[in-house]
């Protein structure tokens, strides 16, 4: 069940605390977008822009999101579309979905991320880039989000 069936988006530079639901907060700053699940269970749901993840187009207006924004990771497990601001229900995940969705996350960011991961490494040896580390771990996570 959808509950909030538009988003309004606000650009802004950080993503605040608390989001107000029905709203997706765009910050171009940090190439993310955040919003509360649209199903309505106040979920916090973040959608980062690299080449492996998703893809905003902002077309003056309204906004769309590509891929489409499947919750199988919380309780609600929604799924569903943000095209032109508004949110379009689409079908729910089937675990063999969801594992293959994994495999082809991991697949895309393993090919993107391995030049990075070898500059990781150089990172590590040099204590003076440790500003950096915080970055690398959040790539980590990303990358480690469907073991
Ligand atoms: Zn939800």
């Amino acid at each position: 069940m959808i509950r909030h069936k538009r988003l309004k988006h606000r650009f802004v530079e950080h993503i605040p605390e608390c989001l107000e639901p029905g709203v997706l907060y765009v910050s171009m700053e940090y190439a993310t977008s955040a919003h509360s699940c649209c199903c309505g269970c106040g979920e916090e749901v973040v959608t980062p822009f690299t080449p492996t993840d998703w893809k905003m187009t902002y077309d003056g207006e309204t906004i769309s999101l590509h891929p489409s924004i499947g919750n199988w990771m919380l309780k609600c497990r929604s799924h569903y579309v943000i095209r032109q601001g508004m949110v379009i229900e689409a079908g729910p995940w089937s675990q063999e979905q969801v594992e293959a969705e994994c495999r082809r996350d991991r697949a895309a960011k393993r090919r993107f991320y391995r030049s990075s991961v070898q500059e990781q490494k150089k990172v590590e040896l040099s204590p003076d880039k440790t500003s950096k580390t915080g970055f690398w771990v959040n790539i980590r996570n990303w990358l480690n989000r469907c073991w």
